[in-house]
C-alpha cells in the first residue's frame, strides 16, 4: 500500500509467548496468493480439507489451537477408515 519493500514479518505465539521473524519473498508471496486461493475455492464449495496424517500431522498438529475439534488421530484411524469406507453402503 505504501509503496515500500517489505521483507520480513513476525509471528507471535502467545502459548510459547515466542516470537518469529519470517523473511518475504517471492515464494511465500505465491504460497499464499495459492493459498488463498484455495480457501476460497473451499469456501465457495462449503468443502472442508481432510485433516492431516501421517508426517504433517505430526509437525503441524500438535500446537495447533483446533486439535480438540478436529481430532486428526480419530481419521487416521484403520477401524474408523473400514467404518467410513462402508457408511453409505445399504449392502455392506
Ligand atoms: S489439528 Fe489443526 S493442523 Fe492438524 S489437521 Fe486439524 S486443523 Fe489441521
Amino acid at each position: 500500500m505504501t509503496g515500500r519493500p517489505v521483507p520480513e514479518g513476525a509471528l507471535y505465539y502467545a502459548s510459547s509467548k515466542r516470537r518469529r521473524t519470517v523473511s518475504i519473498d517471492g515464494a511465500l508471496r505465491q504460497g499464499v496468493e495459492a493459498t488463498a486461493l484455495a480457501v476460497r475455492g473451499m469456501l465457495a464449495a462449503a468443502t472442508l480439507p481432510p485433516p492431516l496424517a501421517g508426517e504433517l500431522a505430526a509437525q503441524r498438529c500438535k500446537g495447533c489451537s483446533l486439535k480438540d475439534r478436529c481430532q486428526p488421530e480419530a481419521g487416521a484411524s484403520p477401524a474408523l477408515e473400514a467404518v467410513r469406507a462402508h457408511l453409505f453402503d445399504p449392502d455392506a
